[in-house]
């Protein structure tokens, strides 16, 4: 099973066809049970432009922006998605008054952008970390369960 998936993202575009694949990997495992995706990265990497590739991808057709405010933003699509941004999470505890736990009770997909409150949020099956390199974007996915390696792996094989 392969464990890392490393791409250079040269520009928006190319960012957005990696949300495509990410959201057909996605697919294939959700069915079944919820897959929770940290993004990882400087303010402006472009952590929700991957995710909005990733929405794109499940046929959502909209905008998509970081709900800095809101915390969460429901997407139903081809599968349940939520996109978090907690960056303005201040307790931990505020996880609980929100309900997380409902959004990890039915297969989901969760893009998760500045992951904190971690032992109140569950662990990540699939970390991204994205870093400004030259004009594009590096892009490193990291499997961090097995439902995270079948992806990760599945990905390997789609980009090849
Ligand atoms: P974040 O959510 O990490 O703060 P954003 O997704 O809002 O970042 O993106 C910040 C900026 O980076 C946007 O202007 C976007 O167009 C740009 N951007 C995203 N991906 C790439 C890429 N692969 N190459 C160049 N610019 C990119
Ligand atoms: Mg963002």
């Amino acid at each position: 099973m392969v464990q890392k998936f490393e791409q250079h993202a040269a520009d928006e575009a190319a960012m957005q066809v990696l949300g495509a694949q990410l959201a057909q990997v996605f697919t294939q495992v959700v069915d079944q049970q919820c897959l929770l995706v940290y993004l990882e990265g400087d303010l402006g990497a472009g952590k929700t432009t991957l995710s909005r590739g990733v929405l794109r991808g499940l046929g959502h057709s909209g905008a998509v922006k970081s709900p800095t405010y809101t915390l969460v933003e429901p997407y139903a699509l081809t599968l349940q998605a939520y996109h978090f941004d907690l960056y303005r999470l201040g307790d931990p505890e505020e996880l609980e008054y929100m309900g997380i736990r409902d959004y990890f009770s039915e297969p989901s997909l969760s893009l998760i952008e500045w992951p904190k409150g971690l032992g109140i949020l569950p662990e990540a099956d699939i970390l991204i970390d994205i870093r400004v390199v030259g004009r594009g974007r590096g892009v490193t996915i990291t499997a961090n369960s097995e439902q995270g390696q079948v992806c990760v792996s599945a990905l390997c094989a789609s980009a090849v």
